[in-house]
């Protein structure tokens, strides 16, 4: 079997481990592995790349992608899926997909007309319902976790409190995680309406019994810079924004995300061995394990949020 794969979308720590599990899955069980560089833009350009053992040796342990990736206009459209399906039927038997949502949104343009499609969910905002722990997630909580370590000592220092914009647009599991971790005293994320009273409240309760650091996550996509300023304007107290940015999808992937990674791949390879992959099929992980469900059901699914956590984090950090 000649099993085509690309990297789409966003990168993140961990996409290199399933490059090489799908890789090297496929060559053990005598089959073929084409990488596709560049995302679904690597298709119109036909850049492909053959790839042996020693191509995928040394890259379990690096962030990025080997591949590399991208965000292509011209495959969200109609004509452009149609290229992109006409250059892989009879190049490839089957696509092996790592990304985000929207990759798993044209993979499934490429399954409806007619290609085997399997999809392992990569990405640092873990936005996709149907499972737990997207590749490069938990690396990216580690990251930040790490992040808010480094902002609190100095932030301890100077008696300050600290605002620090973290990325996820829509789904606030990264700074919820990473906030838990940290110990943040507020996480301001979309699933929960903000209330900067309650922010306020809180900063003004940890200055008045003597509390040197005040930590605050915000996701990007809100005016952290405008909630900084109303921060230090109604407590009194020197409040600095930081945004992490890009950092925060670098790093070398950490153990689960290997190990999600390794699994997944392999996985998928045997799955496509098996004769699965028509009309669409998810790979994710869930209670720990893998997981495999219609790529179309799989999208539907809606992101469950942890109420828990963010209700432990709020209960405990003041
Ligand atoms: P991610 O996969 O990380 O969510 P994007 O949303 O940028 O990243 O998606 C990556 C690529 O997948 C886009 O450049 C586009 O070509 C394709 N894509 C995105 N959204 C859709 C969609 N709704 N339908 C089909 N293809 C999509």
């Amino acid at each position: 079997m000649r099993i085509g794969l690309l990297t789409s979308g966003g990168d993140a720590p961990g996409m290199n481990a399933a490059i090489r599990s799908i890789v090297r899955t496929a060559l053990y069980r005598g089959s073929e592995a084409i990488g596709v560089r560049g995302g679904y833009s690597g298709l119109f350009e036909r850049d492909f790349v053959d790839l042996d053992i020693p191509s995928v040796g040394d890259i379990i342990h690096r962030g990025g992608t080997i591949l590399g990736t991208s965000r292509s206009e011209y495959f969200t459209t109609d004509e452009g899926r149609d290229v992109a399906f006409r250059v892989l039927d009879g190049y490839v038997d089957a696509l092996i997909v790592i990304g985000g949502d929207g990759s798993m949104r044209g993979a499934l343009e490429l399954a409806d007309r007619g290609l085997k499609v399997i999809t392992i969910p990569g990405t640092i905002d873990n936005d996709i319902g149907y499972q737990e722990e997207s590749i490069g997630f938990f690396t990216a909580v580690s990251t930040v976790t790490e992040a808010i370590g480094k902002i609190r000592d100095t932030s301890s220092a100077h008696n300050r409190a600290n605002v620090i914009e973290v990325m996820g647009r829509n789904c606030g599991d990264l700074a919820l995680y990473a906030g838990v971790a940290g110990g943040a005293e507020s996480i301001i994320i979309p699933e929960v309406p903000m209330d900067l009273d309650k922010v306020v409240a809180k900063v003004c309760h940890g200055r008045d019994r003597g509390k040197r650091h005040h930590i605050i996550l915000v996701t990007e996509g809100r005016d952290a810079q405008s909630i900084t300023e109303t921060i230090e304007e109604r407590t009194g107290v020197e409040t600095r924004l930081t945004t992490l940015g890009y950092l925060q999808r670098g790093g070398d992937p950490d153990v689960r995300d290997r190990i999600n990674a390794t699994l997944l791949g392999k996985e998928a390879v045997e799955r496509l061995l098996q004769g699965e992959g028509q009309g669409g099929l998810a790979l994710g992980i869930k209670g720990g394990l893998p997981l495999a469900m219609d790529l179309r059901e799989a999208l539907n699914v809606e992101k469950e949020f942890r109420r828990d956590l963010y209700d432990a984090m709020e209960m405990i950090s003041f």
